[in-house]
């Protein structure tokens, strides 16, 4: 019998980039910081910065619903996904080259639009569309952008780098992305016609997220943050490639998760669980960190969120326009393991997040939630 070709789809995503680590990532020159393998790939070209670079693509009817995203919000969305891996290590973006690979009947509004919010979200972050290149597709358009950023090299945050005991926190909430999608798609019939305003602010939150470069600088200006990643393929996926990064188990309480008010509205009526939107939703691009359990206190405080300040901090207050107002969330905590999740349940009960639920988030060659 004639043996099955071995494809992409039987490795998947994650089992393609360790088969790339072990083959690049070895004798590495000293320039390369940080190879294949985190956020995104951090070069040494001297001075006192980092140099960062990451690149992550746009396709049509693969990402974004062809003819039903706005292309004002595609052109902020490219820029945004690619920033939110830059605000993952605690730097800032700088610098965009964009590759637009589309079929010659684009219209130029069209592109006038999309370009108007690409230049508006590099403007936000500071950062510059520096070139790029385009070419001809016959049907799909497929956007790619390489982005560079920098970071003070005592500032750099990694995947690796937390140990057993250290509290996981997340930025912001969770769902809201998977809710925008099945308002776009359609999935939510007309129960929502009333309420217009979920409606767009969901829509708004799939279509156009906003990396968390602010949040992602302050936490690392800190100094408390062990460990960080961002949240682009769902939270139990990435808090996957957190705890096998360390080589740690991580514990998530479910009771506090943030689930959105958007995701539970919507889900409600679609009669969906809002909390598995939350989980495995993905797309959401919040950041996900560590911080040493004895820490969280001193952290909250430089960040300026009053209600968990400690009386016992040595470092000075914040003024009230560095004072973040975005929630920070402890969700869990690392102990000794071998890169597992698991979940605390309502009654106290942790379970492996794949007793709890099948999918554990977005695998692009298992064609969506592996
Ligand atoms: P993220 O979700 O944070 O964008 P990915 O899962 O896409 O990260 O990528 C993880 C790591 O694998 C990154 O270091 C990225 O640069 C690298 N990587 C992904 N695809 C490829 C590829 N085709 N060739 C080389 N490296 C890749
Ligand atoms: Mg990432």
């Amino acid at each position: 019998m004639e043996e099955a070709v071995k494809t992409l789809a039987d490795i998947g995503e994650f089992g393609f980039i360790e088969f790339l680590r072990s083959k690049f990532n070895v004798n590495l020159d000293p320039s390369v910081v940080l190879g294949i393998g985190d956020d995104v790939a951090v070069i040494d070209v001297g001075g006192s910065e980092y140099l960062l670079a990451t690149c992550d693509s746009q396709i049509g009817d693969v990402h974004f619903p062809v003819g039903l995203i706005p292309p004002y919000d595609l052109g902020c969305r490219i820029v945004e996904v690619n920033a939110s891996d830059v605000a993952a290590m605690g730097g800032t973006p700088r610098w965009a080259l964009l590759g637009l690979n589309l079929p010659s009947q684009t219209s130029i509004t069209f592109l006038e639009e999309f370009y108007t919010g690409v230049g508006d979200s590099l403007a936000r972050m500071g950062a510059w569309l520096v070139g790029g290149n385009c070419a001809r597709t016959k049907q799909e358009l497929v956007i790619d952008l390489f982005l560079m950023g920098t970071v003070p090299k005592n500032q750099l945050v990694r995947r690796k780098g937390a140990s057993a005991g250290d509290v996981v926190l997340v930025t912001g909430t969770l769902g809201k992305s998977r809710a925008g999608l099945e308002v776009v798609l359609g999935n939510m019939g007309t129960a929502f016609t009333e309420n217009v305003s979920v409606v767009e602010r969901a829509k708004q939150s799939f279509f156009h997220p906003r990396a968390r470069i602010t949040e992602g600088r302050k936490l690392a200006q800190s100094g408390f943050v062990t460990a960080m990643i961002d949240i682009s393929d769902g939270l139990l996926q990435d808090l996957g490639h957190l705890a096998s990064e360390n080589q740690l188990d991580v514990v998530v309480d479910i009771a506090r998760i943030p689930v959105d008010p958007l995701c539970e509205e919507i889900a409600k009526q679609v009669g969906a669980d809002p909390l598995v939107w939350a989980l495995i939703g993905g797309e959401d691009y919040e950041l996900l960190f560590s911080v040493p359990g004895d820490r969280v206190p001193e952290l909250m405080a430089w960040l300026g969120h009053e209600a968990t300040m400690s009386s016992s901090r040595t470092i000075s207050p914040c003024s009230e326009s560095d004072v973040l107002t975005t929630p920070i969330t402890p969700i869990g905590f690392f102990r000794e393991g071998s890169g597992r999740v698991f979940l605390k349940g309502l009654n106290g009960e942790i379970i492996p997040s794949e007793a709890f639920i099948g999918a554990s988030g977005w695998d692009h060659f298992r064609g969506g939630n592996s």
